[in-house]
């Protein structure tokens, strides 16, 4: 087993014994719901809307290379920089050059998942550069030093109570219960980096092909803040964000508002379309954006896997998985938790390493369900655990486990005769009381609960004596 399995499933096992954690977890959850549900009822029809962003993301994906090309163009002719960087290595390298060719101090951040992918903030910290992430979220989870614990709402593991303490200790604030009260806190203390930060760093919800902009949704209204105020601004994105037309934003927006938080529409949804002209008031003086390619490519020439890349990062698939709810975002120990981070991560950081995330998952398909992009979340999964095994990733004990398992179901004599050896040995395993001790081979499962009493009979039994058939 793989380090990133075994610290999987070590924490995996401490957070869903943590029920107060769980419970802070499933209120906030059930917040979510309860407004995406009043949410889709806004719509006129919200499946034709699903449809309606599936296949303008189709579009966009399967004509990636033409829709960049006219993206980098546009961008280009507003006065703007674009680089392509092919990992994460090269995306640091670019963005802390431009830092120190323009003398850059101080930076303030807008959230973005794809700076969490390539580490960009502890890069920068290393040159000296202040980075302030303004995000409340986010700048919640800076102060704990911790990585964002989901993709839309990187502090929902935590209450009020909770960061109430946090701001005390850290900003010396007056402890309150009162959430706006928390929340003005954060904006005084925010407030004096916006205008002191000479960079500012945003990611991108979406990349418009035919205006060359960059489109961002925030609820605190601190993307807009970073995006006008600091002298040089960078855009970070993957590529799979283009999307054709400007006019696109009509369905997306609102469907990405109403999937990630049950809102209409996100309150501050923001163009960036270059740096500053003649003329204008504010804006950036150097406006560079970044495409991450970070392993995507591969992801798009697998054709099986594809749609994968038409994810709009909304959330919804985590907050509807059953194993997110129970052990949290922290647990998977990688940027993109829950479902979509299971398909996603073994094609970004390797499936050798990753290949036990595709097993974070009962296959319910409840992420399939709610994914506003229509991807099919738990087939991809099932692909990614039948792709380890091809690979010859898995254990030989799991391989001669399911040599016998194929042996076993080949034949009803054979099922019948397993089926009997299994029932005597774990009444025998019961009557010595070996539940749950070293000597149990089924001590991974009992020692957390108990092991089903064994019927001496079996199913097959059962209906032979009462209906009399073979
Ligand atoms: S896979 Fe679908 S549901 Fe999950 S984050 Fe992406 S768009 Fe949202």
């Amino acid at each position: 087993m793989t380090t990133a399995a075994q610290e999987f499933l070590r924490k995996a096992a401490e957070k869903s014994a943590d029920l107060a954690h769980r419970g802070i977890v499933r209120w906030n959850i059930d917040q979510y719901d309860a407004g995406v549900g009043r949410g889709k009822t806004r719509f006129a029809d919200w499946e034709a809307a699903r449809q309606r962003c599936h296949d303008i993301k189709w579009e966009a994906v399967n004509h990636l290379d033409r829709y960049l090309l006219q993206f980098e163009q546009k961008v280009k002719e507003n006065g703007g920089h674009v680089f392509w960087a092919e990992n994460g290595e090269e995306a640091r390298h670019y963005i802390c050059d431009v830092a120190a060719r323009t003398g850059v101090k101080k930076v303030v951040k807008s959230k973005s998942m794809v700076s969490e992918e390539i580490h960009l903030a502890q890069a920068m910290e290393k040159m000296g550069i202040e980075v302030v992430e303004t995000d409340l979220g986010e700048f919640i989870v800076q102060l704990r030093n911790e990585p964002p614990y989901h993709i839309v709402t990187p502090a929902m593991h935590l209450n009020r109570q909770q960061v109430s303490k946090l701001f005390k200790e850290k900003l010396g604030a007056e402890e309150t219960q009162d959430p706006p009260e928390l929340v003005a806190i954060a904006r005084r203390w925010l407030r004096k980096s916006f205008f002191s930060a000479e960079m500012g760093i945003s990611g991108a919800n979406f990349i418009i092909a035919d205006a060359g902009m960059v489109t961002i949704t925030t609820n605190e209204g601190n993307g807009r803040l970073c995006t006008s105020v600091p002298r040089i601004q960078v855009a970070l994105t993957g590529i799979e964000k283009v999307i054709p037309r400007l006019q696109d934003l009509a369905t997306l927006w609102p469907t990405l508002a109403t999937a990630g938080t049950g809102q209409p529409i996100t309150c501050y949804n923001t163009l960036i379309g270059g740096p500053r002209r003649a003329g204008e008031v504010d804006g950036p003086e150097e406006f560079h954006v970044v495409l991450v390619d970070n392993g995507r490519s591969e992801l798009l020439a697998d054709l099986e896997q594809r749609e994968v890349l038409h994810c709009i990062r909304c959330g919804a698939c985590i907050n509807a998985c059953p194993v997110f709810r129970n052990i949290g975002g922290h647990a998977y120990g990688v940027t993109y938790p829950g479902p979509i981070g299971s398909v996603l991560t073994p094609h970004l950081r390797g499936l050798p390493e990753y290949q036990h995330l595709s097993y974070a998952s009962s296959l319910c398909g409840a992420c399939t369900d709610v994914c506003p992009v229509h991807i099919e979340l738990h087939h991809h999964l099932l692909h990614n655990r039948r792709n380890a095994i091809h690979a010859g990733t898995h254990s030989s004990a799991e391989r001669l486990g399911m040599k016998m398992f194929r042996w076993t179901m080949m034949s009803a004599g054979r099922f019948r005769f397993m089926g009997s050896l299994g029932r005597t040995a774990l009444r025998v395993i019961h009557g010595m009381r070996l539940e749950g001790t070293a000597l149990d081979p089924m001590r991974p499962w009992t020692k957390d609960r108990a092991a089903p009493a064994m019927p001496r009979e079996s199913f097959r039994d059962l209906w032979r004596k009462q209906n009399g058939v073979r």
